[in-house]
């Protein structure tokens, strides 16, 4: 690696596909996506769906749209969409819940983005003409904002008891559900299982260039389908990306250890840093929250003069974050911590 490398942990999304990634979506069979005609898109759909233990599954150009697509599927305009006051449904998709879907939002004030059924139930509409209709709770696994906090299972089963009981659907938007999966050790399946859609992100921890997979029964399959290609996400010889979803999935997964280890290992070193305080200091998974606000600078202040320093984080609601990832290796915590250190007393490279 030349010397002069970005140490980037502004987000898993940094990552690059490796060469024995690339060699894989180089030898993916294709075919006509939007005719179903694609093998490896079709395994790869097929893959998730196993993995997930529901009936079907679609690939997406993105997250985003997964979710999108799942709250089209879920709820009709004027509905209620409940989830914590920090979720990225609400706070970082631009509102397509409500431009697209045509949703309300009644946002859930969380520790960390994780709620209780108690919760759910006190949220839920009366019933009658005048209130909107409250009709999909949605969960974050992990919860990004949340520090990569991990949603216990009794948890999520706790919340869809509630949801189930008033009639509402269960959205998990599992972006990182894998990471949960390795660090919690609950199998992806158990988790899912409660929950009546369910997705995932190949293009963060993964190491994916591109892409999203969305679960859930046959039903709700086919009807995120037609909205997939209303919104134009249908694709054609898509296998060159789903060939690097397939090749993740094989092995990229349970490496994500190594990741959450890197994310404790920074922390530890960065909340020796006068100053700061680290605000997720369990280290649940690969992110990493600091507090910077008992230093003289701001976070930006910081964030610049890192990057002078060859290391890269990002700004979050006055907080910085830190994301570890298949891209950065354990030495890079030191050298990162050393040079946020630096940063924080107002030393420029
Ligand atoms: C990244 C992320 C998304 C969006 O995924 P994209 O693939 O970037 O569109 C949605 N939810 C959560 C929790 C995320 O972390």
């Amino acid at each position: 690696m030349p010397a002069n490398r970005l140490i980037d942990l502004s987000s898993d999304t940094s990552t690059r596909p490796s060469a024995a990634m690339r060699k894989a979506m180089a030898a993916a069979e294709v075919g006509d996506e939007q005719k179903g005609e694609d093998p490896t898109t079709n395994a790869l759909q097929a893959r998730v769906a196993d993995l997930l233990g529901k009936e079907a599954a679609l690939f997406l150009p993105s997250g985003t749209m997964c979710n999108h697509i799942a709250l089209l599927v879920h709820g009709r305009p004027g509905d209620e969409v409940i989830a914590a006051d920090i979720a990225h449904i609400f706070t970082s998709e631009a509102g397509g819940g409500s431009v697209f879907a045509g949703l309300q939002t009644w946002p859930l004030a969380t520790t960390r983005g994780i709620f209780t059924g108690a919760q759910v139930d006190a949220a839920v509409r009366e019933a009658g003409s005048r209130a909107p209709r409250s009709r999909i709770v949605a969960i974050e696994q992990t919860v990004n904002r949340g520090g990569g906090a991990v949603w216990p299972l009794s948890a999520i089963e706790d919340v869809a008891r509630a949801a189930h009981g008033r009639g509402l659907a269960v959205h998990m938007d599992g972006a990182r559900i894998l990471n949960a999966v390795v660090a919690s050790g609950v199998a992806a399946k158990l988790m899912a299982a409660p929950c009546d859609s369910v997705r995932l992100d190949l293009s963060k921890g993964l190491g994916c260039p591109v892409g999203g997979v969305l679960a859930g029964s046959r039903a709700f399959i086919d009807d995120a389908w037609r909205w997939k290609h209303r919104m134009g996400g249908a694709l054609r010889q898509s296998g060159v990306l789903a060939g690097a979803g397939l090749y993740a999935l094989d092995h990229n997964v349970d490496r994500l250890a190594e990741d959450h280890a890197k994310a404790r290992r920074l922390a530890e070193l960065i909340g020796n840093v006068n100053g700061v305080q680290i605000m997720n200091p369990e280290v649940e998974t690969n992110i990493v929250f600091i507090d910077p606000s008992a230093s003289a600078r701001k976070s930006s202040e910081i964030l610049a003069d890192l990057l002078s320093h060859g290391a890269r984080m990002g700004a979050s609601y006055g907080m910085i974050r830190a994301v570890t990832h298949l891209d950065v290796t354990e030495d890079d915590m030191e050298a990162a911590a050393a040079a946020f250190e630096r940063a924080v007393k107002g030393k420029r490279g």
